[in-house]
Formats: structure tokens, C-alpha cells, sequence
């Protein structure tokens, strides 16, 4: 991957390299992230940043060397702060979990999470009849233009002042937790301004996003975290599948993917908004039955979003299949 390294820290896991290695190895694959194994020792490419992991030798004359000795070298580099310090809270869980620390060369302890920016609400309008718009302001909203499709929106308790997550001493992020825990669900960017971002939430009973923004006070504070979630998926044919919660993704790759694409999805009429229009949109009743006669060729990209458990049959469907992994994305949106 061709990350443009003008951001860099280092960190150090004492004692036994191996262990280290293998924890942050198990989370690539959770995570299903590329390994590689080079001359400048292990490397993890994140979204957005890379990790290079290297045994560290003992002290000699002649500095530090590498190989079997005093634990393990760790170096992120990354082309924004946000991205470094994602990877450092990464890096820094995924040893914590299997009980190591890992001391980093500077932490940026105080500051907001990575990614976070303090916004306002500013309107919410029945855009659908399934469908509420929320219209958020942000002092610069330029970044959702690229990179990731998705980020949380994080909403504070009512009638509390808002504690927001921030980077804490060791490089995780600390989230306010008891009665001043956030509700913290992912959306899609559905369109955007210089100031501005729009989100159109699927509305269903039980869902505290859908209960707090009909009731907003414009200038709420909320907080908008990204953009995640990687960004429009490339191959041709694009083949796109979805619910109500995918549609204001799959507007949006529709909108900006230069290749040829299809859709298939499962919303009332009243609720396709402009993909009713769109040709490559086909309503459907059943996903995984639509997805079994759709053939991506051999240049295809499947890209699947709904329920978990239909999300995970979608996946097993295609590997079942044969196609490989770098071809399909079948993701769970909600359960
Ligand atoms: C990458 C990504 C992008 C997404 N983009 C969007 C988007 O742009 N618009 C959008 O509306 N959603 C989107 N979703 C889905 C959204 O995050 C979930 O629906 C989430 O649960 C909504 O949070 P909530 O506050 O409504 O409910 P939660 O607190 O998460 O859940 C409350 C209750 O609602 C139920 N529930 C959640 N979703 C649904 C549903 N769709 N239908 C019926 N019951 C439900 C849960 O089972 C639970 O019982 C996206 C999800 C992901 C992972």
C-alpha cells in the first residue's frame, strides 16, 4: 500500500517479541488485514496507516540491533495525526488484550479521539416515509469527501453536558462511560457541503438516534467520528445489494463510482427516493436469493450490506462460490 509517511511514532513492547507478534498478528487476521513479511521486519497495513513490527537486540557499541533480545520494535507511519493515532489506540489494545503495554515515543494524551470533530445539529425533516434527514454543521467538512463512506455519530446523554472521548495517557481512547456514555451508532455520508453533512436514518421503533433527532434543538452539540469504513469499492461490474440501511450508501457509490454498477434492494417504493429513478435499481423482496443469480464475471466486485445474519450468509454464500476474498465486501449494517 502507498502511504504518503509524513506522520510517524515508535513504540516499544518489552519482553518477549513472539508474544507481541502474535497478538498483533491474531488481530490482523480478525481484521482481515494484509501481512507481509519483509527485510524491514513484519508489516500490517491498516487502513490508512502501516505498522512495521521488528524484534529488538540487546544494547550493543554499536546501538541498538535487531533480532531475539529486549522485546519489540514497533513504528506506525501514517499521512494525517488521525490515522496514526487510530492505529496507535489499535496497536495499543490489541496488546492490552493479551496483557502486554507497550510504551510509545509520544502520545497525544488529552486530545479528542482520532477523527472526532464537535458539531452542531442543525435541522431533521421526514425525507421519506421511512427515512429521517439530519442535517449536522461542522467548522470544516471537507475530509468526508473522500476516503471513508462512513463514520459515528456519537450523541450525548440528554440534559447532561457532554463529555466526549479523548486519547488518554497509555494511547487509548477513553470513552465517557455510565450516565455519561454516548450512543454511538455508524452512518453514511448521504451528501455534504463545505460546513455541512447530511444523514438520512432509516426510521425504526426502538432506535434511540431516530428518538433523539426528531426531538433536537438546533445547535445541539453532537459528535461526528471519521470518515471510516473504507471508500467506494472498485470493480466491473459493481454489484450492490442492500436494505433500508445500505440505501444511502448505495446512492452515494452509485453517485460517484465511474464504473458500471447494479443495485438490488429492499425498501418500499416511497423510501428509494432517487435510486426509484435510477435503471441500475431493482426492488426486490429477498437478498440472498437476488444474490444468487447475480454473476460478477471476472472483473466483478460484490458489495453486501444488511442484517448480521444475513450479511454472514451472504459471505458464505460467496465463498462457497469460489469468489475470492479481495472480490466481495458482505458486511452486517445492524442486528
Ligand atoms: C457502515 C455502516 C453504515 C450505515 N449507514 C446507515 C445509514 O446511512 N442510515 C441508516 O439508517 N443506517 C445505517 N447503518 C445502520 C445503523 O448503524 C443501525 O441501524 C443502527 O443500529 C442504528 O442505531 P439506532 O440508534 O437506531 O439503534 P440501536 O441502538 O443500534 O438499536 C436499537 C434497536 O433497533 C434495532 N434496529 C437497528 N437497526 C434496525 C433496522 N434497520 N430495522 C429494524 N430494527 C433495527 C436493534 O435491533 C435494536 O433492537 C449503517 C451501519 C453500518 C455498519
Amino acid at each position: 500500500m502507498g502511504i504518503e509517511a509524513t506522520q510517524r511514532t515508535r513504540g516499544h513492547v518489552a519482553g518477549n517479541a513472539e508474544d507481541a507478534m502474535a497478538a498483533l498478528r491474531a488481530r490482523a487476521m480478525e481484521w482481515e488485514l494484509a501481512v507481509s513479511e519483509t527485510a524491514q521486519g513484519v508489516i500490517l497495513d491498516l487502513r490508512g496507516s502501516r505498522v512495521v513490527m521488528r524484534p529488538i537486540g540487546p544494547e550493543t557499541e554499536t546501538g541498538t540491533e535487531t533480532g531475539a533480545g529486549t522485546g519489540l520494535g514497533i513504528e506506525i507511519t501514517a499521512p494525517d495525526d488521525r490515522y496514526l493515532r487510530a492505529a496507535q489506540d489499535s496497536v495499543t489494545e490489541a496488546l492490552a488484550e493479551c496483557g502486554l503495554e507497550i510504551g510509545w515515543d509520544d502520545v497525544a494524551a488529552g486530545a479528542l479521539a482520532p477523527g472526532l470533530s464537535i458539531g452542531v445539529a442543525i435541522s431533521c425533516r421526514q425525507s421519506a416515509p421511512g427515512f429521517l434527514r439530519l442535517r449536522v454543521g461542522l467548522a470544516d467538512a471537507s475530509r468526508f469527501a473522500s476516503t471513508g463512506l462512513h463514520f459515528r455519530l456519537l450523541i450525548p446523554p440528554r440534559d447532561r453536558e457532554p463529555l466526549w472521548p479523548r486519547i488518554g495517557a497509555t494511547a487509548r481512547v477513553d470513552w465517557p462511560k455510565g450516565a455519561d456514555a454516548l450512543h454511538r451508532a455508524v452512518y453514511t455520508v448521504a451528501d455534504l457541503g463545505a460546513d455541512w453533512i447530511d444523514i438520512d436514518i432509516f426510521d425504526h421503533p426502538g432506535s434511540p438516534t431516530c428518538d433523539w433527532a426528531r426531538g433536537i434543538v438546533p445547535g445541539a452539540p453532537v459528535g461526528i467520528m471519521g470518515p471510516g469504513g473504507g471508500w467506494l469499492p472498485e470493480g466491473d461490474p459493481l454489484l450492490l445489494f442492500g436494505d433500508e440501511t445500505a440505501l444511502p450508501a448505495i446512492l452515494r457509490i452509485l453517485r460517484l463510482s465511474e464504473a458500471p454498477a447494479q443495485a438490488w434492494v429492499t425498501a418500499s417504493p416511497g423510501d428509494l427516493a432517487a435510486l426509484g429513478a435510477d435503471r441500475r435499481v431493482t426492488r426486490i423482496g429477498d437478498l440472498l436469493e437476488a444474490l444468487d443469480a447475480a454473476d460478477p464475471g471476472p472483473g466483478g466486485f460484490v458489495w453486501f450490506a444488511a442484517r448480521d445474519e444475513i450479511a454472514r450468509e451472504a459471505r458464505r454464500r460467496l465463498t462457497a462460490r469460489g469468489l475470492p476474498r479481495e472480490r466481495f465486501l458482505a458486511v452486517a449494517y445492524w442486528r
